[in-house]
């Protein structure tokens, strides 16, 4: 038993308190408990555990499956430098020397004064201006080596968690800068739900994040669901490495995204919009909750919405923890709830019990500020872009080696080789697509359109120069997925690190042809037997590369 000094069980009851001893209030507290405490004790769980009448050990699961709530105690300042592959071409390595030196302690630890912890990130959403790291709540781009030990100093003396934020837009003009706000609202609000969901699958419309599920149907579905409640949740959990489109549409079109939103809830029967936003994404929470309060002021949101009487529909935020599982709706959802995130057996779907056991729709940021824009202009003007399978245009995260990465606005059905053009990707030897779930199209394929019907995608290419070794970037994507697996079935976590000590036997030159079919197999079998979307596509970009590049991974000389 656990002797909990009076102290702390006050100042976790205050905290308890801020948030209410719900259960879906338990990731929030536990954040404001590592924020306060910068650690998550012992104590602190079992009074946690005790104020929402929850086993200890339930805590704990939830403490320890997130990335920014488990761990040592943290210094005051938290680094966490972004290890994926865009960071990597940019020179992450030297970077985290730098801080090595620097600060005199290696990644993992917290300095002798307390002042800094030093931990990798899986990615922090800024993969066309890396390296890039978070301090806290922070985003420093473009950091050198030169530029860390300054970094570090400023830290020090000033003790404030300092604003050096350079996030550039888009890099073309978007559609979404010449859309009239709330027109699109009022023209949805003007329909009846079923003439809204109507004009959604007529616009043909597919989900953004990746998967491409028609989102009309999708709204159907919850739609004919009978319940007191139902939700809308906006995905803003942009964590796939290489994807940072949804960053610039909460920055720079926050209505637009609250506006499909409130189209959503009125088409499904909603009374409440929750916004799940990435942990690494904390500092865009103020701008955002700013814009809700706005709309909630001027009658977009609150009770009888746009006058309508009886349509009472509210948005709220809510944080997510560090960890890239919840992109997937199910885990989204858990976490949501108050528990790990780990992606729920199918069926019930979502539409029919989701959060909270209401019926619930999940879709991306960029399909929902897409839903806006076509109630603003009509369902003909969204259809005169792109393909007839691929309807309207994308927002792409364009990263790796090319002279412009950023965010760019492209019509469906673009050729590799014609957006590489844009983007001053000359001499690309492939293009990852997708993110590190995504394939590896090797230059021959540069033809190939970026649609539903040829590759789909949520709209990640991370260019790869003809420097680089694709073994080093399967490896990359590998030790990702290994980090991120959230363990509940064998196929992802046993399958994944199996991929990447293949990987690393290929690079050694000891992959025998046998074991390479064996791999080969084996990520095959992932792709159809792991529960969730991420240990089915965790093998793509190895099964890709392999596949595509077999003369040059397969012919490195032995390593002594
Ligand atoms: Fe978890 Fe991976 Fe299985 Fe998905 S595929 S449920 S992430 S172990």
């Amino acid at each position: 038993m656990l002797t909990i000094d009076s102290a702390i069980r006050d100042d976790i009851a205050a905290v308890v308190e801020r948030h209410g001893a719900e259960r879906t209030s338990l990731i929030p507290i536990l954040q404001d408990i590592k924020k306060e405490h910068r650690e998550i004790t012992d104590e602190a769980m079992q009074v946690v555990a005790d104020l929402l009448d929850i086993h200890p050990v339930e805590v704990y699961s939830v403490a320890t499956f997130y990335a920014f709530l488990h761990g040592a105690p943290e210094g005051r300042f938290v680094v966490r430098l972004c290890g994926t592959l865009a960071c990597d071409f940019a020179g992450k390595t030297a970077v985290a020397e730098a801080l090595r030196t620097a600060l005199g302690i290696e990644f993992g630890a917290t300095t002798d004064d307390g002042v800094f912890t030093l931990e990798w990130a899986s990615c922090v959403g800024m993969c066309d201006q890396g390296p890039a790291m978070l301090v806290n709540d922070k985003v420093l781009t473009r950091v050198t080596p030169a530029k860390v030990a300054e970094i570090v100093a400023e830290y020090r003396a000033k003790g404030a968690d300092e604003t050096r934020q350079d996030i550039v837009t888009a890099r073309n003009e978007l559609t979404y800068a010449g859309i009239e706000p709330d027109a699109g609202l009022k023209a949805a609000l003007a329909l009846s739900r079923g003439d809204i969901v109507d004009t959604v699958s007529a616009a043909a419309l597919k989900g953004r994040g990746g998967a491409g599920f028609p989102t009309g149907m999708k709204w159907n579905f919850c739609a004919a669901e009978k319940s007191a409640h139902k939700y809308i949740i906006c995905n803003a959990d942009e964590g796939e490495p290489g994807t940072f489109k949804d960053r610039v549409i909460l920055r720079d079109f926050p209505d637009l995204v609250f506006e499909g939103m409130t189209i959503g809830g009125r088409a499904i029967g909603a009374d409440m919009g929750i916004v799940y936003l990435r942990a690494e994404y904390a500092y865009l929470r103020a701008h955002l909750n700013e814009v809700i309060q706005r709309r909630r002021q001027a009658g977009l949101l609150g009770k009888n919405v746009g006058g309508i009487a009886g349509f009472d529909f509210d948005i709220v935020l809510a944080r997510g923890a560090g960890a890239y599982v919840c992109g997937e709706e199910t885990a989204l959802i858990e976490s949501l709830e108050g528990f790990r995130g780990e992606p729920r057996n199918r069926p019930p779907f979502p539409a029919v019990a989701g959060f909270l056991n209401h019926p619930t729709t999940v879709n991306n940021v960029e399909t929902l500020a897409s839903v806006a824009c076509i109630f603003a202009k009509g369902t003909d003007w969204f259809k005169s872009f792109g393909t007839d399978k691929s309807t309207g245009y994308k927002l792409f995260s364009i990263s790796g080696d090319c002279e412009k990465p950023g965010v760019y606005e492209f019509p469906w059905g673009i050729t590799v080789a014609d957006l590489l053009k844009e983007v001053g990707g000359a001499g690309a030897k492939a293009v990852q697509i997708g993110g590190a779930s995504g394939v590896c199209v090797p230059a021959a394929d540069f033809a190939r359109r970026l649609a539903f019907e040829d590759i789909p995608t949520g709209g990640s290419v991370m260019v790869i120069g003809a420097q680089r070794d694709l073994l080093d970037v399967a490896e990359n994507f590998l030790e990702f997925f290994v980090e991120e697996s959230c363990g509940q079935c064998n196929p992802c976590r046993l399958g994944n690190p199996k991929l990447l000590e293949g990987v690393e036997l290929l690079k050694q030159g000891t992959c025998s042809a046998e074991h390479l079919a064996d791999l080969k197999a084996l990520g095959a079998t992932m792709q159809v037997a792991a529960k969730c979307g991420l240990g089915q596509t965790s093998p793509s970009a190895f099964l890709s590369i392999v596949g595509a590049f077999a003369d040059d991974v397969t012919t490195r000389p032995q390593r002594a």
